[in-house]
């Protein structure tokens, strides 16, 4: 039987493993390991490649976003708006600045932050906003946007699932205060353990960015805030290089077999993902809705094939944010989509025989339950 991967490190492994190993040799023989000379020359490259002015590297995504936050300004007292449907870093970034989440709901066939909803939570106490551009496509950052210079409000991005992804031609990092990227293993460009960077145009942002990230210095020994040790690796910095220069083929690789997908989805009757005008999706998720999707997860594993959630359970129903727990009237669709949100297969080196095995194990998953169904209602 045809094994499909949710997500496929060994092939990818194969792929780079050897050209990485080259590159983290050196980097070990050279012995900067902390700061060392990959990770100023991986920011600059991915600056570049976003077309913004500069890049801090961090040790995670959540610090990037953290650190982002704190460089815009936000602390206790302030509010940030997220949208209700995210990884949970989005909500703890802005909860270690000190600040409170508002959830705001997002648009049912993009999944993404709403701006009308944004606007709607807006409070005296709100600071800033962060659209998060999910499973591998821009937010609307023009309406985003407009709604912050309202509001006189400072926009982050979360572009931790959208390396490479643009929006009329602009890739995220371009279109905002600052854009925050995670480079855990899985994301469309990872590390081999955790990584992450801020990348902006706004100098002053980057400075303090970088001054944060390392124990509040910028010069060593002289420490004009409490900052942290959140540092990107040397060693991961030089096997992103690397990775870098594969983003783009990799992409392209993605979205072809997302295209494979969404050809035959509506043949068995399941709406394909949107993708938004203006948008150049980078497909980190491949995400569907369906009925009963526990079952359909549980036969398409029994066809060999993978599957994940993104999220089974929204942030205002999570133990660690009962205190949101209220804003569920304000999250309809959030609420709504949770139970059948259902994320294929989805690496640069899905085969069309594996695509076509997806969607042939799901097409007979949903005869079943759907006769199911039709039988006892
Ligand atoms: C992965 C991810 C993060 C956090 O990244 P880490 O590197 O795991 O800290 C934040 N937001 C979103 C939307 C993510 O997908």
């Amino acid at each position: 039987m045809r094994r499909v991967r949710f997500v496929d490190l060994v092939a990818q492994q194969r792929a780079v493993g050897s050209e990485v190993q080259r590159a983290v040799v050196d980097a070990l023989d050279r012995t900067d390991w902390i700061l060392g000379t990959d990770v100023q020359a991986f920011e600059e490259e991915l600056a570049a490649y976003c077309g913004a002015a500069g890049a801090v590297g961090t040790d995670s995504g959540l610090s990037a976003l953290e650190l982002a936050l704190r460089a815009v300004g936000v602390g206790p007292g302030d509010e940030v708006v997220i949208p209700g449907n995210t990884f949970i870093a989005t909500a703890l970034a802005v909860s270690a600045t000190g600040a409170t989440p508002v959830l705001a709901d997002v648009e049912p066939l993009t999944h993404l932050l709403d701006p009308a909803r944004v606007e709607e939570a807006l409070t005296p106490s709100t600071r800033a906003i962060v659209p998060v551009h999910l499973y591998g496509q821009l937010a609307d950052m023009e309406a985003i946007g407009e709604v912050a210079r309202r509001h006189d409000l400072r926009v982050v991005e979360d572009a931790c699932q959208a390396h490479g992804a643009r929006r009329w031609g602009r890739r995220a990092g371009t279109q905002a205060d600052a854009a925050a990227f995670s480079f855990y293993p899985s994301k469309n460009l990872g590390a081999y353990g955790d990584g992450g960077a801020v990348v902006s145009s706004d100098p002053t942002l980057l400075d303090e960015v970088r001054m944060l990230r390392n124990y509040g210095q910028r010069r060593k020994y002289h420490h004009v805030s409490k900052g942290f040790n959140r540092r990107l690796d040397t060693v991961q910095a030089a096997a992103l290089r690397v990775k870098l220069r594969h983003l783009d083929a990799w992409n392209e690789a993605r979205a072809d077999a997302a295209l494979r997908y969404s050809a035959r989805l509506s043949d068995i009757g399941v709406l394909a993902p949107q993708v938004a005008e203006g948008n150049d999706h980078v497909w980190h998720l491949f995400v569907i809705q369906v009925q009963a999707r526990e079952e359909v997860a549980s036969l398409l594993g029994r066809c060999g094939v993978e599957t994940g959630i993104h999220y089974p359970v929204p942030i205002h129903r999570q133990p660690a944010y009962g205190e949101l727990a209220w804003q569920a009237e304000r999250l309809p669709i959030v609420d709504a989509q949770a139970d059948h949100l259902l994320s294929l297969p989805m690496h640069p080196f899905l085969s069309e025989a594996d695509t076509g095995h997806v969607v042939d194990a799901l097409a007979s998953a949903l005869d079943r339950t759907r006769m199911r169904e039709a039988i006892h209602g």
